[in-house]
Parts: C-alpha cells; sequence; structure tokens
C-alpha cells in the first residue's frame, strides 16, 4: 500500500473514531438533532442525482428541504428499482473513483446489488461497527475472531500493534472443525458469527470444549435470531449474547445494548416503519423497515426498503445510551406466508415451536428446513438428530404447528443430510416457494 493511502486511511479512521464515540456520551436532544442535521445534507445532496431531482420535478418536492418531514413525499425506493436506476442517479457522482470501495449484497432476497462508498464511508462503517462492540464491552486489546463465509478484508489494515486484533474462521467448515479452529487461537474475547453458525457449533460442543473456549460475549449478525436460539448459545458458552441488526447496503442499523434492548444508530441511519400504504406506523405497531443512509455522499439511499418487518418503541431506555429503540425486528417481510383464507402467519413463529421442541427433546432435529409450497402445503425437511428413531418422535412438533394456525394444514416430512444454505453460506430455514415479490 502507498504510504500516502496508509496516511489517509489513518486520518479517516481517526476522523471517523472523533465523530462516532462522543456520541455514545450525547444527551437525547443532541443526538435527535445530529441526525436530522444528516439528513438534511443527505436531501441536498440528493438533488445532484438525477433519479432524486426527476422524482422531485415530477412531484413539484420543494427542494430547500427546510423540513426534514419532506422526506415523506419522496417514493420509497425499493431493491428493484435501486437496481434499474443505480447507473441512472440513484449514484451520485462526482466522487474520484480510486477512492471507492466496491461491494455487493449477498442477494439473498434476489438479485446482488452492486455497492459503492468512499474510503471515508467504509471507514466510518467500520468504525460504528466496532463502536456497537464497544458498548457489548470490547476494548481494543480483545482479540476478536470472526466466523464467516469470507475474510474480513479490512481486519489487518486497522492492527495497531497490539490492538485490533482479529481472526478468521471460514463458516463453511464442519462445526466440528471450527471449534477446533476455535481452540487453536489462545485468547478469544468477542466471536462474531451469523446464529446458525454458531447453532451448529452448540450441538456438537464438549464439556472439554467449554473449558478451553471462554469467549467474553458473542455477536450474532445476518440471521434472523429467536429468544430460545439465543438463550442455547448463552448456555453453551457461558457469556452474554447481542444481536446485530445490519445490511450491506447501510452497515449498522441497530443492535442490543447491555439491557437487551435494540437501539438504532441514527447518525447513521434514519429509520422510518410504513404500512403497506406508505404510511408512518405509530410505535408498537410492526411495519415495512425503512431506511435512509446518512454517511455515504456516493451512492444515496433514501427510504430505502431492505425488506424486513419490525416495530418502533417509544420507550427509554435505562442503559444510558440516548439512541430510540426498535421494539423488535420480526423478520424478512417474504418470512411471511399466506394461507388459503388469505390469513398471514410469520414464520418465526413456526420457528419458535421449533426451538421450544429442540429444547423439550434435544437431538432429534439436527438442523431443518421448511418450504411453504401454497394452498397450506408445506414441507419440512431435516437431518435426524442422534435421538431420533421414528416419526412419531416428531408428531408433537407438527401438533404444535398445527394448533398454533387456525386452519387445517399440510405438512409432508422428509429425512434429508444435507440442508440447503443460501447465499452466502447462510441457512435458510424457510423457503416460500408461493412467494414471488
Ligand atoms: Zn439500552
Amino acid at each position: 500500500m502507498r504510504f500516502s493511502k496508509k496516511i489517509l486511511i489513518l486520518y479517516y479512521f481517526f476522523s471517523a473514531l472523533f465523530k462516532t464515540v462522543p456520541v455514545l456520551f450525547f444527551k437525547k436532544k443532541w443526538v435527535d438533532s445530529l441526525s436530522k442535521r444528516k439528513l438534511k445534507t443527505c436531501l441536498q445532496l440528493s438533488k445532484k442525482s438525477s433519479y432524486y431531482n426527476d422524482i422531485y420535478e415530477k412531484q413539484n418536492i420543494d427542494t430547500r428541504f427546510n423540513d426534514v418531514d419532506q422526506l415523506k413525499e419522496i417514493p420509497v425506493l425499493t431493491k428493484k428499482l435501486f437496481r434499474d436506476n443505480f447507473s441512472n442517479g440513484v449514484f451520485v457522482k462526482g466522487e474520484k473513483e480510486e477512492d471507492q470501495v466496491q461491494q455487493s449484497t449477498s442477494g439473498s432476497t434476489g438479485t446482488p446489488l452492486r455497492l459503492i462508498y468512499p474510503l471515508r464511508t467504509y471507514i466510518y462503517y467500520i468504525i460504528t461497527l466496532v463502536r456497537t462492540y464497544f458498548i457489548f464491552g470490547y476494548r481494543p486489546w480483545h482479540h476478536i475472531v470472526y466466523i464467516k463465509y469470507e475474510p474480513v478484508e479490512s481486519a489487518d489494515q486497522f492492527k495497531l500493534g497490539p490492538f485490533f486484533n482479529a481472526y478468521f474462521i471460514d463458516s463453511k467448515l464442519s462445526p466440528q472443525e471450527r471449534i477446533k479452529k476455535l481452540k487453536e487461537i489462545k485468547k478469544v474475547d468477542l466471536i462474531v458469527a451469523y446464529p446458525s453458525s454458531i447453532l451448529e457449533m452448540c450441538n456438537v460442543l464438549t464439556e472439554e470444549d467449554k473449558k478451553e473456549i471462554l469467549p467474553k460475549f458473542i455477536s450474532l449478525n445476518s440471521e434472523a435470531v429467536t429468544k430460545e436460539q439465543k438463550k442455547c448459545i448463552v448456555d453453551a458458552f457461558h457469556c452474554p449474547v447481542y444481536v446485530e441488526y445490519s445490511a450491506q447496503e447501510s452497515w449498522i442499523i441497530a443492535s442490543e445494548c447491555k439491557f437487551g434492548n435494540y437501539h438504532i444508530y441514527t447518525d447513521n441511519v434514519w429509520l422510518e416503519i410504513l404500512d403497506d400504504s406508505g404510511n408512518t406506523v405509530p410505535a408498537g405497531q410492526t411495519g415495512r423497515i425503512i431506511i435512509t443512509t446518512l454517511n455515504n455522499p456516493v451512492m444515496l439511499l433514501i427510504r430505502y426498503e431492505l425488506g424486513d418487518l419490525g416495530s418502533l418503541s417509544d420507550k427509554a431506555c435505562s442503559c444510558g445510551l440516548k439512541f430510540p429503540l426498535l421494539k423488535e425486528i420480526t423478520g424478512r417481510k417474504v418470512d411471511k406466508f399466506v394461507l388459503e383464507s388469505g390469513r398471514e402467519h410469520f414464520f418465526l413463529d413456526i420457528m419458535l415451536l421449533v426451538y421450544k421442541f429442540i429444547k423439550k427433546y434435544p437431538d432429534r432435529i439436527q438442523m431443518y428446513q421448511f418450504e411453504y409450497f401454497g394452498a397450506n402445503q408445506f414441507e419440512m425437511r431435516f437431518i435426524p438428530g442422534k435421538q431420533y428413531d421414528n416419526e412419531q418422535e416428531i408428531q408433537t412438533l407438527l401438533d404444535a404447528i398445527q394448533d398454533s394456525i387456525d386452519e387445517p394444514i399440510h405438512i409432508k416430512t422428509k429425512i434429508t443430510e444435507r440442508i440447503e444454505k443460501g447465499p452466502s453460506d447462510k441457512i435458510r430455514y424457510f423457503i416460500n416457494s408461493s412467494c414471488t415479490s
């Protein structure tokens, strides 16, 4: 790396630290006004994008943007719109190409999207993520282990003497191999992983392993996780487990604090919850999660629909952070299914029943996947555990699922040796083949 680039990275690094860490100690009104100021800058900048300019002209929007509420006049940006208009100006031109970092989404909800960040944004995103770990209790001299499907490129760039030590373990390895690798790393303080990766490891973790692997905390990301799953991980590793809510388009959006509440990092994203007609829903009510990214001046995502569902909370948290709260993240929009009667259900409710079952009858189901074909027809594919003998043993689970749904459904069961994983090696617990959106 060129010396001048190293100096630039260091400059961005310290500037991001200076911009992000003090916010943890801000009063609520300072946090709110910082977020509003950033949103206004973003709206001003959007005038440089032909995509947004066309919208402003067509809808006669006052582009002085004196009031942040004007955001609500801008139509929601779906992934399809983003894909179709990317070259046409959602991307604000004028930044030097060589300074930009390119990535893409995993494509778990369709075709991958190409994402562009200026180097300073990329570094800012890394620092906001590290700030999240800091909230969990991480300190620069701790050792982080990422269990991911691909190495963390930035991990090496930030190693400063004894600080910011990071290791990578390939999530595609078998759970036993991952545990072996974890034991080889002498000091493990923070493990960052997908819930499914860690849960697979919990199933094969021996008492001996538990004595050797002693993380201070575990951070989960990228997949929905139920309270029961979280508890399984807490019990196996004997440490606090926190959930991060992030997207590749924006990086960190929210995370749990020490009190188990989800704080929205409003200095990184502006978050709205909308109903199906595009109206803001009141706190406590579930709706579509829409974000505006506040730190990427090159690729503006204004009112971008992530495809997740969630609800806001109007309560305050006593942990000291003044960021507002998300009551819950209910799951992906596609993780809903519609029965013959027209009633909608969340797959997460079924997932919860499976985990209650696994807890009560350990080792009957090792891994599973549901598929919904429409017309109340499901298939449950599973890898049987050591205690599995015959189909009768999972009948309790099938009965519980039927009881939770008001109309007759049919679940075909199928034993398999392998569960197909989605892009980025993430487990897909639910496939909705009836859903084309
Ligand atoms: Zn809190």
